[in-house]
């Protein structure tokens, strides 16, 4: 390749301007292309644990955080505000100038409060498609239930200007910061990533531009239950339902390029 062509390739691979984000937002049928600013976005990693109680849980964050990874620090090049959200586990974190920076922004008086959960809202969505009553656990024979997590994978880097928190505080952040658009990733869609105070019901219903990024995402989905579907399809099922009753998907292709991340044995 000569030079010119090289230079030209090069741009064009590159695409984005430094600070902005290309997203391919899709909501079920309907894909749209949106940019958005670096320095008003969020990025939120939640509870991308060291351990889970659960062994098919576990595997699966080691087998995803380093894609992640790779995307947390191609965001926070171009200029978005890391935020790790690994719940439960602010302790290990306490003495950390990003646990320090989250502590310290100005809470927010908010018409919807914020809550330490916000559970399934019927008259919105319905119910999940999966049943997950039995805590989702997909190994044979199950896990057992319990505590197992004491901080997030160290595979994904907490570095100088991220933030660390498991509550509001992610959203006082956000608000000080003027950041109008937040990309969520990390575990579990049926859960966490839909529950906490930083999940995807909260911020959509505080008014943040929230999308999820499908790829870098898991499901505490037992196939023994139903609808009896793989793993894999289960968690479709969930992006599924975020799609079409809270916000829209991207993938970390569009941050990264390349191939969607995908588990090992997934279709
Ligand atoms: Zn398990």
């Amino acid at each position: 390749m000569n030079r010119i062509v090289f230079l030209a390739a090069t741009l064009l691979g590159a695409a984005q301007p430094d600070g902005a984000i290309g997203l391919n937002a899709r909501r079920l049928e309907e894909t749209k292309k949106v940019t958005w600013e670096g320095g008003k976005t969020a990025v939120l990693i939640c509870d991308m644990w060291d351990r889970h109680w659960c062994a098919g849980a576990t595997r699966r964050v080691a087998e995803m955080a380093p894609r992640m990874n790779d995307a947390v620090v191609e965001l926070r090049k171009r200029g978005a505000l890391v935020i790790h959200c690994p719940s439960d586990t602010m302790v290990f974190y306490k003495d950390t100038p990003q646990r320090k920076l989250a502590r310290e922004a100005a809470k927010v008086e908010t018409t919807v409060p914020l809550a330490r959960w916000q559970k399934l809202i019927p008259e919105r969505e319905g119910k999940l498609p999966i049943d997950d009553s039995d805590g989702g656990c997909d190994d044979d024979p199950p896990c057992k239930t319990g505590k197992a997590w004491s901080r997030q994978i160290d595979v994904i880097k907490v570095e100088e200007g991220d933030a660390v928190t498991d509550s509001a505080e992610a959203f006082y952040l956000m608000k000080q910061r003027g950041i109008e658009n937040a990309i969520v990733m990390g575990v579990h869609t049926n859960m966490c990533v839909l529950g906490r105070p930083f999940g995807i019901r909260q911020l959509v219903l505080q008014g943040i531009n929230v999308v999820l990024m499908r790829d870098l995402t898991d499901t505490m989905y037992n196939s023994r239950k139903a609808p009896n579907v793989s793993h894999f399809r289960g968690t479709d099922l969930v992006v599924e339902h975020i799609e079409r009753h809270w916000c829209p998907t991207v993938t970390s292709a569009d941050v990264l390029g390349g191939e969607v991340f995908r588990f090992k044995g997934a279709p």
